[in-house]
């Protein structure tokens, strides 16, 4: 995107430069050729104030001389690099030094550019120009990253977490539950004859009471809790901070509304149920995961087994 001089980039007020250098003449001529731009434009005198300026407002690009009296350039681009943050900083020197050597060093030390005093204000307007476009790649990179990681751990069907997002969460949250000792319950459900509903009703249908009963999941669930589908008609609910006695009156309270809610669809009205398997453990060490879900699981096949839409529990594994 260019812009005629006269145009307003109005998001060059969201473009945060930094500019450190203990020279007042070279501050001042620095702002004046980056008054064109409307950037966001900070000054620091000192390699120190640059970092507490840098850490305060977090700007997206630094300016900064070689030769400060406390800290040298090369010092807060290195402090920059180290204290790594989200997103990209993109570092310019402005140095008297012309040395390649040193210039080198310069750039190891993190700087992604350099420009040599006196210094002529078209170039450097242009290679702030080239650090903005920089950092905007960076930060679309970003989210799209952030965005496919959020894919990845999401069931499409549903929107809730999947296998993975649960499995990720479960085992950050064993670790805590066996240090800290709150309780840690793994409800394993399965909608009963589900394959019928598909084959009278259709796939939609199917799909609609999928969607229903993550609903019921959802609203059920607390913020210390985490529900997600694991399968085709698989659904695994975690609860912590809570008690087996309560974990059963929510899981009653899933299991009933499910049995009471009319499906309505071409072919006729339905109701569908589920059942639930639930394990739990007690004690100062973290219990594995899978085996905390096989044991929900082989409550559940056992919930199927005396006759579905009921809950069954596994005993507690004390470690
Ligand atoms: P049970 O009570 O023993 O659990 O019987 P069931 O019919 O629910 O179990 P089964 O495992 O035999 O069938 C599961 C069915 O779930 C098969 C498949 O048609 C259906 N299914 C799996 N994934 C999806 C999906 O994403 N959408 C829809 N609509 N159906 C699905
Ligand atoms: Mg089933
Ligand atoms: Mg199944």
């Amino acid at each position: 995107m260019s812009l005629a001089k006269h145009e307003v980039d109005a998001t060059a007020r969201d473009f945060k430069v930094l500019v450190a250098d203990d020279s007042p003449i070279y501050r001042k001529l620095v702002e004046h050729t980056l008054a064109e731009k409307q950037y966001a434009v900070l000054f620091a005198k000192s390699g120190r104030e640059a970092i507490d300026l840098f850490t305060e407002h977090q700007p997206s690009l630094v300016i900064t001389d070689w030769m400060m009296p406390d800290l040298s350039g090369i010092d807060l681009c290195e402090h920059i690099r180290n204290h790594s943050r989200q997103t990209y900083t993109y570092l310019i020197i402005l140095t008297g030094i012309t040395e390649k050597n040193k210039l080198v060093k310069g750039l190891a030390a993190g700087a992604d550019d350099y420009l040599t005093k006196p210094f002529h204000s078209d170039e450097l307007l242009a290679r702030v120009g080239v650090g903005r476009r920089i950092v905007e790649l960076h930060r679309q990179l970003e989210a799209k990253n952030q965005m496919l990681e959020e894919l990845a751990l999401t069931d499409p069907l549903t929107g809730l977490p999947n296998r993975r997002a649960i499995e990720e969460w479960a085992t950050r949250q064993l670790s805590g539950a066996a240090r800290y000792g709150f309780s840690f319950l793994v409800v394993l459900a399965d909608l009963d004859h589900f394959k019928a509903v598909n084959d009278t009703h259709g796939h939609d249908a199917g799909d609609t009471v999928l969607k229903k009963f993550s609903e019921l999941l959802k609203a059920n669930s607390r913020r210390s809790d985490i529900c997600g589908r694991i399968g085709g008609e698989e659904f695994l609910f975690i609860l912590t901070h809570t008690t087996k006695e309560n974990a059963n009156v929510v899981i009653e309270r899933i299991r009933a509304a499910l049995e009471a809610t009319k499906f309505d669809f071409a072919g006729g009205s339905l109701t569908v149920t589920a059942s639930f398997g639930v394990a739990g453990f007690e004690g100062t060490q973290a219990a594995d995961f899978n085996r905390l879900v096989s044991q929900a699981d082989a409550a559940l096949y056992l919930a199927k087994r005396t006759g579905r839409n009921r809950i069954e529990s596994a005993a507690t594994e004390v470690l």
